[in-house]
């Protein structure tokens, strides 16, 4: 882990990936801004129409920890590759894809995600039932019914845990409770790497603890790691920018240079 990665931009992106660059990018609060509730999400389209013209001239992949098909509808752009629940799900040119074992936990989770509901909703938490995991969603949850509401959690998932039967993921605000698999962004990425089956330099942007597991395999692989937003812990990434809009703009620029 680094604490100080190195500012990220268009020219250390040619200079680092030249005309070989595979994007890979997560979506809320890398390329759009964290709003209170997912629904509220604003995909703006400068956005977009960077993403079609990088789609255009490379292979990109968008992997979050949404459900693939709300994921896709949001974006909209074709010819992409993208990867649900957190590389769970994946859907693109030639591929489709579900982790085996999520899979067969679908009717576990569906009715362990009924019972979260029933008891942590009125609480006024965000349930985001996402068939292969279910995400508590707190931060529209008043501050000091917080606790109280990761205790009422905890008591649902202990025996599940104990058993083997879920785990836990925890993001910005977000607690997810999904298939104990041994899978995450970094291996939906190098599936997707496989199955574009180009040589070239993989780039992943993210923000969230869960884009930790996606910067150590493109470290790994010899490509670029950036962290998206302010930096308040350690990363994995190697580089950074400020925000969702700076990152824009600098594949902006990228895509100038190099036209
Ligand atoms: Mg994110």
């Amino acid at each position: 882990m680094t604490s100080s990665p190195a500012r990220f931009s268009s020219e250390l992106l040619l200079k680092r990936a030249g005309k070989n660059p595979i994007f890979f990018f997560d979506f809320d609060g890398t390329l759009t801004s964290i709003v209170e509730t997912p629904d509220k999400v604003e995909f703006k389209r400068i956005t977009k129409f960077v993403l079609e013209e990088l789609s255009e001239n490379y292979p990109v992949g968008i992997i979050s920890g949404r459900k693939l098909d709300e994921l896709k509808k949001f974006v909209g752009v074709r010819g992409v590759f993208y990867s649900g629940n957190h590389g769970v799900e994946i859907k693109g040119p030639g591929l489709k894809f579900v982790e085996p074992n999520s899979a067969k936990s679908v009717g576990y989770i569906t009715s362990l995600s009924r019972q979260i509901e029933r008891v942590l909703r009125p609480y006024g938490a965000l349930i985001e039932s996402k068939k292969y995991s279910v995400s508590v969603h707190y931060r529209t949850v008043k501050p000091h019914l917080v606790q109280k509401l990761l205790f009422d959690l905890d008591a649902l998932v202990r025996q599940p845990l104990k058993e083997g039967k879920v785990k836990l993921l925890r993001g910005k605000k977000v607690v997810e409770v999904k298939a104990p698999v041994d899978w995450n962004k970094g291996k939906a990425l190098e599936l997707i790497l496989r199955k574009i089956g180009k040589r070239g330099k993989p780039i992943f942007f993210g923000d969230d603890l869960t884009d930790e597991f996606g910067f150590e395999k493109v470290n790994a692989l010899g490509g670029i790691s950036v962290f998206v937003g302010r930096l308040r812990r350690t990363t994995a990434a190697k580089y950074r920018i400020d925000s969702p809009a700076a990152l824009v703009g600098e594949l902006a620029k990228f895509l100038f240079l190099l036209s």
